[in-house]
């Protein structure tokens, strides 16, 4: 694995087997939104607030013309304060909204180091912000009770960056029918439009699936919808809260001039001839080719997987035609790492000898190596599936830099048709998500898994110790048929030892990944919870203490048992319409991204800035972006990213574990650099005869809920819970 990581490249296949509905006794879930699905204005609403258009703060002076005016936007780079009264998971999902922003767009944001105009992010009543930048210093944005979704944070900070509401646009009227009749009596005001002398819709057409767009129910009086679509398809469209869609991204980037984001290096589905600049490696003996069905398999591509017959395109290597000991290289482009460490994320279909070889090397160069110098990080091994398989490989790479997939034949003497495939490649300089939960056949366990009935994913074991597994109600918890409901629950064995009860500050965070081939345009849907070690129970128990005293004891698939404390999530995580939207499920399958983080470091005070003297940073940024000319010869250390501003480079510091510190070099203390883990990972499983659970797993730690057999597969039981 990556040098100076762990070096462990265990992956492990759990084939999760049935065990029929074994009754497993009820655990408390603690709904962190009531249940309901809130949106921002019900949030709002119920806090007392009429705001204009919901959550948008204006200011005196403010008329609603204002934001076509330069003098509104803010720097590309945007000084941030987290005061204290934020919640400590508000503060996890506000770092994870930044990553969002820094992976999708050109706007970056660093903590307040003195800058004259600046958003300080509290605890209001409510979510709201101010549309723009107002010039008046500190300039706050409230992230209330339930307003810690990613997709609040997203939205709020789109309005700070200089955004109205979709249905606000001059020409909404061609697009929605506003139903005034079913508008709570002085809410109508919510309803305005700006003409287009007023509001900019930098000429991206109207956009029903914009995360600046209301639901249907917004402001309503009864139970009808306030908002009508004209084209019906959009009515269920509106309103999501999932992530940024392209026009909202594509609105961001013209309103800023920008053309790249920084944390974004590559993405390649091969769906066109160049490859996005792919080629194949120098010195090898064998090829990779771009096909679009491969004897052996696959029979398809995955960026269309059951989508487009005919059409899709992934690159193979044929191991079945080449001889003994023939090597395929496949090298990226040239890429320009600024952060110095990054997640390389590709579907692998597998359908060579078990003996054969994909290996992942970086080729990096400098003076020494003008030709660059291969490093291997990654072997993928694991027996041939019948399937395309996520995998995730952390890099910590600080010069310019290649990719490099490696297949190599090392069978010896006649192998049957096939070979290795990729498609889907994404390189970001982010984290890896730590754990993978894929769930096969997941329309069919939508459809057939009864109401508060709750499928679990295997117990995770985070880099510190402590486990976790994720349950799921595929149709929901009682009282809410169609939806997802999800919560995570930590999990340990009697007598474990060396960790710290009740357990303190951990985020876990839930995704059901769009799988999208384009890293920047999913909409995945995620929701955070963290263990506060204060939280009680119903009964007066310490919520996040040892499940062992604090929950239940359940049957573990290999006859043991271990215990699972009460959860902690919501029962509206998704709509089955929303679910079935997308790319959330493929081929059949939905995967699952689960992270544990430990946020303690977000309990201290954000430092100010010791003096705040200086020029008023207020003039538009004058940059495009970055440049890898002059960024490429800044090394930011410490994570730092390389930026330009005022045609100079200059570090931007990592705002992750250590958000607050800052200076050139990205000085931090405290905790240590998240190790991030190379997960890879497959699985299958079943609920009752039909549901197959695929689960893959890269613990660096202990995985004591796994009993791994000489071939790292593991065999466990799924069970299905009546938990009320
Ligand atoms: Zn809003």
């Amino acid at each position: 694995m990556a040098g100076g990581r762990a070096a462990c490249l265990l992956y492990l296949c759990c084939f999760w087997a049935t065990t029929l509905s074994l009754p497993t006794p009820a655990i408390e879930d603690h709904d962190v939104d009531g249940g309901r699905d809130l949106d921002i204005f019900d949030i709002n609403e119920a806090a007392g607030l009429n705001l204009a258009e919901g959550d948008i703060v204006l200011d005196e002076k403010q008329t609603r013309n204002s934001i076509i005016g330069e003098e509104y936007r803010w720097p590309r780079t945007v000084p941030y304060y987290m005061e204290d009264d934020l919640e400590i998971n508000a503060k996890g999902v506000i770092l994870k909204a930044f990553e969002q922003y820094r992976l999708k767009t050109c706007i970056d944001f660093q903590p307040w180091s003195g800058e004259q105009n600046y958003i300080s992010i509290f605890k209001g009543s409510g979510c709201f912000s101010s549309v723009g930048n107002r010039h008046v210093g500190k300039q706050r944005l409230s992230i209330g009770t339930n307003c810690d979704r990613i997709a609040t944070i997203e939205h709020e900070f789109l309005h700070a960056l200089g955004f109205w509401h979709e249905q606000s646009r001059s020409d909404r009227d061609d697009y929605v029918e506003i139903m005034w009749d079913r508008i709570s009596e002085g809410r109508e005001h919510n309803f305005n439009t700006y003409n287009d002398t007023t509001s900019n819709s930098l000429g991206v057409p109207y956009d029903y699936g914009s995360m600046m767009h209301y639901s249907k129910t917004a402001f309503r009086n009864g139970t009808e919808p306030t908002i009508v679509t004209k084209i019906a398809a959009f009515s269920d469209v509106i309103g999501q809260r999932m992530e940024f869609s392209d026009s909202d991204l594509l609105k961001l980037s013209r309103l800023y001039n920008c053309t790249k984001a920084s944390t974004f290096l590559d993405s390649c589905d091969f769906e066109r001839e160049n490859i996005c600049g792919m080629i194949q490696g120098p010195g090898d003996t064998a090829d990779w080719t771009r096909v679009s069905a491969a004897a052996g398999g696959p029979t398809t591509d995955y960026s269309n997987l059951g989508k487009c017959t005919g059409s899709g395109f992934f690159m193979h290597f044929d191991t079945a035609s080449s001889k003994t000991g023939d090597r395929a290289l496949l090298e990226s482009r040239l890429l320009y790492p600024k952060r110095g460490f990054q997640c390389l994320q590709f579907f692998f279909y597998n359908s060579a000898s078990s003996e054969d070889t994909l290996k992942i090397y970086v080729r990096e160069y400098d003076k020494e190596h003008p030709n660059g110098q291969l490093r291997l990080v990654a072997t993928i091994d694991g027996p041939p599936q019948d399937l395309w398989q996520l995998h995730h490989v952390s890099l910590d790479v600080k010069k310019k830099f290649r990719v490099v997939f490696e297949g190599t034949r090392e069978r010896v003497g006649a192998t049957p048709a096939g070979g290795m495939s990729l498609d889907d490649i994404n390189l970001s300089e982010t984290t890896c998500p730590e754990f993978v939960w894929r769930v096969q056949n997941f329309s069919h366990v939508m459809d057939t898994v009864a109401e508060d009935k709750a499928i679990f994913s295997p117990p995770f074991t985070s880099k510190e110790g402590y486990s976790f597994q994720m349950k799921l109600y595929p149709n929901g918890k009682a009282g809410n048929p169609g939806e997802l409901s999800a919560y995570a629950n930590l999990v340990s064995r009697p007598g474990d030892t060396g960790q710290k009860w009740p357990c303190p500050w951990k985020q876990m965070t839930m995704m059901l990944m769009d799988q999208n081939p384009h890293i920047q345009k999913r909409m995945s849907n995620q929701r955070s919870v963290t263990t506060d070690p204060n939280k009680k129970t119903t009964s007066g128990q310490l919520f996040w203490d040892d499940p062992c005293k604090v929950g239940k004891e359940v049957p573990a698939p290999d006859g043991t048992k271990y215990c699972r404390g009460p959860g902690s999530g919501t029962a509206a995580y998704l709509t089955h319409l929303r679910a079935r939207s997308r790319d959330f499920i493929k081929g059949g399958d939905a995967i699952f991204l689960l992270t544990m983080e430990d946020v303690a470091h977000l309990t201290v005070s954000q430092p100010i800035p010791p003096t705040t003297a200086g020029p008023p940073t207020t003039t538009a940024a004058t940059t495009n972006g970055t440049t890898p000319d002059l960024c490429g010869s800044v090394l930011c250390l410490n994570q730092g990213v390389c930026v330009m501003e005022e045609a100079a480079p200059v570090c931007r510091c990592a705002v992750g574990d250590d958000w607050w510190y800052y200076g050139d070099s990205c000085q931090y203390e405290g905790s240590q650099q998240a190790s991030t883990n190379l997960v890879l990972a497959s699985s299958l499983g079943v609920l009752g005869a039909m549901l197959v659970v695929t689960v893959v797993s890269v613990v660096c730690v202990r995985k004591k809920y796994k009993k791994k057999s000489d071939n790292n597969m593991v065999l466990e039981n799924v069970n299905a819970d009546k938990a009320t």
